[in-house]
């Protein structure tokens, strides 16, 4: 079933008995040529990757719970691509072009909205730390542009520009960046695999690897053993959990992240805008809800649910910037679990078994990486080699000192 407006209309006009579930249910078969663990955003992205561009086939994306269950269906929705060091920025600017193009290839509206993303300045000091992060993204092909205090004043006149504590500058803005509709970035991939043969099966959990002589024969799961040749483990919060199942230790801990939502509210907020003085972001959701979130939670847990002191925290970061939001009612808060690494940055990589790939390490920041997550490490699993963008995204960096450090906050994951 292929989406357009005719369809629509025909449905419209014909009672709606024509729409099909938007992928199938099917059963496990005994073996694959490439497994992937997790549908989660990343996971079924690998997978559309794989069957579309990389000409792969039978392949399947084991999920425990059900699609969106995860950090897909749980971010704030926001995609960007404003980096500053050569490891990352190329990647994520790769991730922004195909962010621009993902509708048009899934053939399903993710509700991809480029309205804007600014960074505000509060500091001289920060003004030349996000001139220098402004020219290292047009280096890489990205867009950026330096605002003036009058001129974000005129962007955004609700903000507290006299805060006696946090005076706002100016601002880095990227007008490429933007938000898109998470569940609909995992319903449009996952339609997309589904439609090239990938089987999507669901309330299927991997419960260990089979290995032997050093090579991954498939893995064990809630519904019996399936074999592979290939297995790629893209489970973002539960990458120790998972890969402790094969014998790996990784540099990565798991964090609560929360994110909150307010009642819906007139269009305020044109973009997405990031307070520079203390952990706290917004944007406002086509339903008029304001989005917004800040620190992860600063212990490690493994439960969908974050501690009231964040949300303090978060709540006075909101009220410093915009105190206009301390009028709005609260709706919603949840949390998500964070796999955040020891430098930040993410895994996309073989591992020491033969056939077991890992891409992991998202912090709080893969749901804008989903495209190019997905096509690296396809690429990667099709082709053993890694994707250009992707080459610093090493396993072993932690080991050899070649860390990708953005925030230059060093091995704690709750700094980053
Ligand atoms: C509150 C919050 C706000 C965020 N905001 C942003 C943002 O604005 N921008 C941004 O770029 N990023 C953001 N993120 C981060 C982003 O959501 C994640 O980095 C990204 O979604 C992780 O990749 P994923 O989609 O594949 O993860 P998930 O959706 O979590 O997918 C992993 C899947 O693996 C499954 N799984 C786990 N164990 C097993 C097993 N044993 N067997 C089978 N399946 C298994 C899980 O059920 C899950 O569905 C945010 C995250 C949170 C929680």
């Amino acid at each position: 079933m292929k989406f357009s407006g005719f369809k629509v209309i025909k449905e419209a006009l014909t009672g709606h008995k024509g729409w099909t579930p938007l992928w199938r249910d099917p059963e496990p078969q005994s073996a694959y040529d490439i497994i992937i663990v997790g549908g989660g955003g990343h996971g079924l992205a690998t997978a559309f990757y794989l069957a579309k561009t990389f000409g792969q086939a039978r392949i399947a994306v084991l999920e425990k719970g059900w699609l969106g269950s995860g950090n897909i269906g749980r971010n704030t929705t926001i995609i960007r691509s404003n980096y500053l060091l050569p490891g990352n920025e190329p990647f994520y600017e790769f991730s922004m072009k195909l962010w621009e193009k993902l509708e048009q290839e899934t053939n399903f509206n993710s509700m991809v909205s480029q309205r804007g993303i600014i960074n505000l300045i509060h500091t001289d000091a920060q003004r030349d730390a996000y001139r220098r992060r402004g020219n290292a993204m047009r280096f890489a092909g990205a867009d950026s542009v330096l605002l003036s205090r009058e001129e974000l004043r005129e962007k955004v006149p609700f903000l507290n520009y006299d805060n006696a504590r946090f005076p706002i500058k100016g601002g880095l803005m990227q007008p490429r960046a933007g938000t898109a509709r998470h569940d609909g970035v995992a319903w449009g991939y996952a339609r997309g695999a589904d439609m090239r043969g990938v089987d999507i099966i669901q309330n299927c959990e991997v419960t260990g690897f089979k290995i032997e002589a050093g090579k991954v024969l498939g893995v064990e799961t809630s519904r019996g053993f399936i074999g592979a040749k290939k297995v790629g483990v893209a489970v973002a919060g539960s990458s120790s959990r998972v890969m402790s199942m094969a014998g790996m230790r990784l540099p990565i801990e798991s964090h609560v992240l929360q994110a909150f939502v307010s009642e819906g509210l007139k269009p305020t907020i044109p973009g997405v805008i990031t307070f520079g003085a203390g952990h706290f972001y917004i944007s406002q959701s086509d339903k008029g809800g304001l989005v917004f979130g800040g620190d992860i939670d600063g212990y490690n847990s493994y439960a969908q649910r974050g501690n009231l002191p964040v949300i303090e925290d978060v709540l006075e970061g909101g009220m410093a910037l915009m105190p206009m939001i301390g009028r709005a009612r609260l709706l919603r808060g949840w949390g998500g679990v964070m796999d955040m690494s020891m430098d930040g940055s993410p895994i996309i990589d073989r591992t020491g078994i033969e056939g077991l790939y890992f891409n992991g390490g998202w912090c709080y920041g893969g749901f804008k990486a989903t495209p190019a997550s997905g096509y690296a490490f396809a690429h990667l699993l099709a082709t053993d080699r890694p994707h250009d963008t992707a080459r610093a995204y090493r396993l072993d960096r932690f080991a050899k000192g070649y860390v990708i450090d953005e925030r230059g906050a060093g091995a704690q994951p709750n700094l980053h």
